[in-house]
């Protein structure tokens, strides 16, 4: 691994540059000086989506999820449990397939919640169905081969 990791800021969208020693230490943007990790999941859409998935150089796991849908509204906190968990090794977003369909229609998912991993702008691992907060951070470790 290099010692710089590029990081895209949760609040105002700017990639930073971060030592990968200081990825504990809870970095700060260089841009808008908001914490880089909050603990807490990011609701992306069409306009920011690809920006998070292709320019992060750490794995990104997507919920993809609707209003609608019982059990993704079940597996909301878990995920929040999980991103609490998992950063900040891995972002964690959510994608609303109802409010962005041409995200759900891209990534071909048809069931949701669907979980999807990303790794350097790729999907490596999906999996659908609803997961409680340990499993999500046991499937994703799993997927991302981190120790
Ligand atoms: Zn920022």
């Amino acid at each position: 691994m290099s010692d710089f990791l590029h990081l895209v800021c949760p609040h105002c969208h700017t990639t930073n540059r971060v030592r990968g020693t200081d990825l504990a230490r809870a970095p700060d943007c260089g841009s808008c000086h908001k914490p880089l990790f909050v603990a807490h999941s990011l609701a992306l859409d069409e306009s920011n989506f690809e920006r998070h998935i292709s320019r992060n150089q750490i794995p990104v796991l997507v919920d993809f999820w609707a209003p609608w849908c019982g059990p993704c509204r079940q597996m909301a906190p878990a995920f929040e449990q999980a991103a609490a968990q998992l950063e900040p090794r891995v972002r964690l977003v959510k994608v609303d397939t109802e409010a962005s369909p041409q995200l759900g229609a891209r990534f071909n998912i048809r069931s949701i919640p669907t979980l999807a991993l990303f790794s350097n702008g790729r999907e490596v691992a999906r999996q659908p169905g609803a997961m409680g907060a340990a499993d999500i951070v046991r499937w994703t470790q799993q997927q991302a081969r981190f120790s």
